[in-house]
């Protein structure tokens, strides 16, 4: 099903270097880790690697230092967090090329690990310098890639490899290969995609996608109240792309073309000022929005109308919230719609998959977010993926 390779196409890997590629980019607060979740994504490909045998060699970026030595950005800082979710000990490397790490290849045990230094410590890497490819794969047998969340960059570390070296998909990048492919390359239909959270603009390209991909389009958030005002609805005070309207009009236009029903809320939950449970608050028809109110939420009927356009679907694709969830009660829709995706997977008629910042959290809010087919952490590339992109990272994987 899969067009690129496994580490299940491997092969014996005893005795040799194998580059691993993850997302070691870590959240951090005064020198510590904050969230060790992107290493436990890594951890099943590494650990299957060193296990039968290979000599790993980890590689990584790490924030923004443009192509220079930064201490208070060197992967050092988190060798101690890795070693703890490894449970193995974690060779630091300061180098990701040349004589230093060939010789840590020589010393480094079978089965054991290093990580070498953030590659963005290098000009190269966000060039995707071949030199600097070169010299990296100079080192090693086989490149395996682990990182999605980087996969929408044509770097050396996250593309240029993969043209040196055998290369294959480590686990966590199958997952999410497997999972996004599910949703949107070969899914079981009626396909349902919710699109919200702010700003039409920013998904303008994810909406052109989704409309001849799928046969309902969700639209909340504050994109629904752009698209509500295209069509001549008052939306008061709403955050609203009011000079998109003839975007908007042409993705309608498009989606009624290729047979996807959009689907924008009817009721709406309005306040006057933006705050928890503002004394203003009140549901009302699209069509009664006050000059002075903003829409803060899709409404209780349009929430449930929604509800029962997922219960005749077979696969959900979600990016965005409904409403500014972050401020009660305007989390209500979402939270609602997100248990109701939740139970229809629990009960095997639904493939459910999210991503997105704001998304993920949103799915976490409501406590459900273990409860979906699949979640993707991987931001910038999860939406690269959404309007229907090939990413650099996985193309090179797939010759
Ligand atoms: P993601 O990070 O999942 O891609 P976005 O960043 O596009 O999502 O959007 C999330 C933001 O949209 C949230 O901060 C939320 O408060 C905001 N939002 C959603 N609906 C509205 C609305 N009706 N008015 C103002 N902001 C909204
Ligand atoms: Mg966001």
């Amino acid at each position: 099903m899969t067009a690129f390779k496994t580490l299940d196409d491997i092969g014996n890997v005893r005795g040799k270097v194998v580059l691993v590629r993850v997302d070691l980019n870590l959240p951090m607060q005064d020198g510590a880790v904050t969230d060790d979740t992107r290493v436990r994504a890594a951890k099943p490909t590494i650990l299957e690697l060193a296990d039968a045998g290979a000599k790993v060699l980890l590689l990584a970026h790490f924030g923004r230092p443009k192509g220079e030595r930064v201490s208070t950005q060197s992967l050092s800082m988190v060798v101690g967090a890795a070693e703890q979710v490894l449970g193995r000990e974690v060779m630091f490397v300061s180098e990701i090329a040349g004589p230093v790490v060939a010789q840590v290849v020589g010393i480094l045990p079978e089965g054991g690990i290093a990580l070498l230094e953030n590659t963005r410590f290098w000009k190269g890497e966000e060039k995707n310098d071949p030199d600097l490819a070169k010299a990296i794969a100079a080192n090693a047998d086989i490149y395996v890639n682990d990182a999605f969340s980087a996969a929408h960059r044509a770097h050396a570390t996250t593309e240029g490899l993969a043209h040196l070296l055998p290369s294959f998909a480590g686990r966590s990048m199958q997952a999410e290969l497997e999972a996004l492919g599910k949703a949107l390359d070969h899914p079981e239909h009626p396909v349902a995609a919710v699109v919200g959270g702010a700003k039409v603009s920013s998904k303008l390209d994810v909406l052109r996608h989704l409309v001849g991909k799928v046969d309902h389009l969700i639209i909340g958030g504050g994109m629904a109240n752009t698209f509500l005002a295209a069509r001549g609805v008052a939306v008061g005070k709403s955050l609203c792309e009011h000079d998109l309207a003839s975007t908007a009009e042409d993705i309608l236009t498009a989606a009624d073309a290729a047979g996807c029903t959009v689907h924008l809320p009817y009721d709406v939950v309005v306040a006057k000022e933006f705050a928890a449970n503002p004394p203003s608050l009140r549901t009302c028809n699209v069509h009664e929005v006050a000059a002075d109110e903003m829409i803060l939420d899709i409404g209780a009927a349009a929430t449930e109308a929604l509800a029962d356009v997922l219960k005749v679907c077979r696969t959900l694709v979600w990016n965005g919230p409904l409403g500014a969830f972050e401020t009660p009660p305007f989390d209500t829709a979402t939270v609602a719609l997100a248990r109701t995706a939740a139970a229809l997977t629990k009960e095997g008629s639904l493939v459910s998959v999210a991503g997105g910042g704001d998304t993920v959290a949103a799915l976490s809010h409501a406590g459900v977010a273990q409860d979906f087919t699949y979640v993707s952490t991987a931001g910038g590339a999860f939406l690269e993926w959404m309007e229907g992109r090939e990413l650099p990272g996985v193309a090179a994987l797939r010759h």
